[in-house]
C-alpha cells in the first residue's frame, strides 16, 4: 500500500513537472505583446479634471501614473508600436523584415479609445516631455469616433480634428477607427453597419489627408464595447486590415494562424497600479 502511494506521488510530481516544463518551453518560443487600452487621462494637478468639476469614471487613468509607466517603458527600451507596424511586422501574411533599430526590442502598444479632449491634452504634454527627457518619440494609437470630433459631451468633451492633426504631425499619434458613433456593431443591420464602418473611415481620412502619405489612418478598428460577431468581422474585413477586442489577454505570436480581426487588448482602469502595468507589459498576467 505504501509503495503504491509512493508510486502515485512520484507519478503526480513527474506530471506536474512535465506540465510546468511544457509551459516554460511554450512561453520561451512564443513572443508576446501587451496591448493596453486606456480611455480618459486626467491630470491630478488640474482642478477642472477632478470632482466636483468633473465626475470620476472607472476607465480614467491619471497622467501622473501614466508618466511613471511610460518612463519605465522608455528606460527599458520598449518599441511603442503603431497599429500599422504591428500589422506589417507581426500580423500580415507577407510580413515585412523588422528594421535593424528594432531588432531584439521588447514591444508594447498603447491605445486610447473614444477621443477625449483631456486625454489629448495630457498625452500631448506627456509625449513632449518624454521626447525632451529622452530624445525618444512615443506612439499613441487612438481609436476614435469621428462623428464626435470637437463635440462637447454631456460629461466629457472630445478632441477636435485639429487637435488630432497636431499629434499626428508631431509623430506621436496613430489615428484609427472606433466606429463613427460608438454603436455596438453587433446590433446593427448590414446597411447601418457598413455606414458606421465607412463614415468613420471617410471623416478621419478627410481630416488627415495631407498628413497621411502612407495612407495608414483609419486602416484598423477597435470594436465599440469590444463587441464583435461573425457578421461584424465579415464586413470589417472588407474595409479594415485588423480589428481589436477587449479580452484582457496579451497578443501571442507564434507559428499558428491567428485571426487579425480578434486582436486582444487589456482594458485599463484607475484601480490598476503602475507596477501592475509594468508587469503586464513584461509578459505577466492581469
Ligand atoms: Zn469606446
Amino acid at each position: 500500500m505504501i509503495i503504491r502511494k509512493k508510486r502515485l506521488t512520484s507519478f503526480l510530481l513527474a506530471l506536474i513537472l512535465g506540465l510546468v516544463l511544457t509551459r516554460v518551453m511554450f512561453e520561451t518560443i512564443t513572443d508576446e505583446i501587451a496591448i493596453f487600452g486606456f480611455h480618459d487621462i486626467i491630470n491630478l494637478d488640474n482642478p477642472n479634471e477632478l470632482p466636483p468639476k468633473r465626475s470620476e469614471f472607472d476607465g480614467d487613468y491619471t497622467k501622473q501614473d501614466l508618466e511613471k509607466f511610460i518612463d519605465s517603458l522608455v528606460l527599458d527600451n520598449y518599441w511603442f508600436l503603431s497599429s500599422q507596424e504591428l500589422y506589417d511586422y507581426f500580423l500580415s501574411v507577407n510580413k515585412k523584415k523588422i528594421p535593424d533599430e528594432h531588432k531584439g526590442q521588447k514591444k508594447v502598444m498603447l491605445t486610447v479609445d473614444d477621443g477625449y479632449k483631456d486625454a489629448h491634452v495630457n498625452l500631448m504634454s506627456l509625449a513632449e516631455s518624454i521626447e525632451e527627457k529622452y530624445g525618444k518619440k512615443i506612439k499613441i494609437v487612438w481609436f476614435l469616433n469621428p462623428s464626435f470630433l470637437g463635440i462637447n459631451g454631456v460629461e466629457l468633451d472630445h478632441a477636435s480634428c485639429e487637435d488630432l492633426r497636431t499629434g499626428l504631425e508631431k509623430g506621436f499619434y496613430d489615428l484609427q477607427s472606433h466606429g463613427a458613433n460608438h454603436k455596438d456593431l453587433t446590433t446593427l443591420k448590414v446597411k447601418d453597419l457598413e455606414k458606421e464602418l465607412l463614415n468613420s473611415q471617410q471623416i478621419l481620412k478627410e481630416c488627415t489627408q495631407d498628413l497621411d502619405p502612407n495612407k495608414t489612418v483609419a486602416s484598423h478598428i477597435a470594436y465599440p464595447f469590444g463587441e464583435v460577431n461573425d457578421q461584424v468581422e465579415k464586413y470589417v474585413s472588407k474595409y479594415y486590415l485588423s480589428g481589436y477586442l477587449y479580452n484582457n489577454l496579451p497578443l501571442k505570436l507564434g507559428w499558428w494562424s491567428r485571426n487579425n480581426y480578434r486582436i486582444p487588448r487589456v482594458s485599463i482602469h484607475s484601480r490598476i497600479p503602475v507596477k501592475k502595468l509594468v508587469w503586464i507589459a513584461s509578459g505577466g498576467w492581469l
